[in-house]
């Protein structure tokens, strides 16, 4: 599972850290710092949680990121299919 952080929303309540601080890593103000998180299988439970916790729909899950990060080598060339 992957996860989208859209800084711009945060407003630093620290609700999703709260949830899940080994997931969610705060500035100093408490704001989350940006950059997409990849969360682990067995993680998925407690960042879902948390995601939902954000009051200001900071945080995005996007379960499709898998194919995305799919090594070059896995995916077809140009003129394959
Ligand atoms: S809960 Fe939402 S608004 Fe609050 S720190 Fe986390 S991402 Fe930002």
């Amino acid at each position: 599972m992957h996860i989208v952080v859209h800084k711009a929303k945060c407003q630093g309540h620290a609700r999703c850290w709260a949830q899940a601080p080994n997931i969610f890593k705060l500035d100093d103000e408490g704001y989350v710092l940006p950059g997409d998180i990849n969360v682990a299988q067995e993680d998925e439970l407690l960042a879902s949680r948390a995601v939902r916790s954000c009051p200001e729909s900071a945080l995005e899950i996007d379960r499709t990121s898998a194919a995305r990060f799919e090594p070059a080598e896995m995916q077809p060339r140009a003129g394959e299919a």
